[in-house]
């Protein structure tokens, strides 16, 4: 008999503004919380530095000084994101990680069947700062950005959809 699979649904992302939002500037600073051990830590740098940057013009670069944090909080999903704006500009935006979670944090090494993976999730995540949504229908199960995840799954690389909503929101 097949084993039917288990989706996990990857993370909520809080909008507190319906306007079309945008970055005024392309050129988008994050800062790595405390909080984070160094995995994570690299994990976040990998997904923005070494995936997304260069696909579109929108470019992430790590600041210590940035108010756009990453981070870890009590969640009752893998993640979240928030995304404040004003007059159709996005002025902040926060992504957590699930503390009660249990996480493979490593770069190349494939989580156990109990974790999730950070790499995996931070692209994700990363995506919803471009304020690209969730998809969950499966005929896009390989993009980034479809909305569910499971435990042991690793996923590192952005599909022609994903690609193309970037390249639409930041030429
Ligand atoms: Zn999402």
């Amino acid at each position: 008999m097949k084993e039917k699979s288990v989706h996990f649904y990857l993370a909520d992302t809080v909008e507190f503004s319906l306007a079309v939002t945008k970055w005024s500037n392309t050129k988008v600073t994050y800062d790595l919380g405390s909080d984070l051990s160094r995995g994570f830590k690299n994990a976040v740098d990998h997904a923005g530095v070494m995936v997304w940057n260069g696909v579109s013009s929108l470019e992430f670069e790590y600041s210590g000084t940035s108010f756009n944090d990453w981070g870890m909080r009590e969640l009752d999903n893998p993640a979240v994101t928030q995304i404040y704006s004003t007059d159709n500009k996005i002025i902040e935006v926060n992504t957590y990680f699930n503390e009660l979670e249990q996480w493979n944090t490593a770069i190349l090494a494939d989580p156990d069947p109990d974790e999730l993976d950070a790499l995996t999730v931070a692209i994700h995540e990363f995506g919803h700062w471009f304020r690209l949504r969730d998809t969950y229908d499966d005929m896009y199960s390989d993009a980034m950005m479809y909305g569910y995840i499971d435990y042991g799954e690793k996923k590192v690389k952005l599909s022609y959809e994903d690609i193309d909503a970037a390249q639409t929101m930041y030429p």
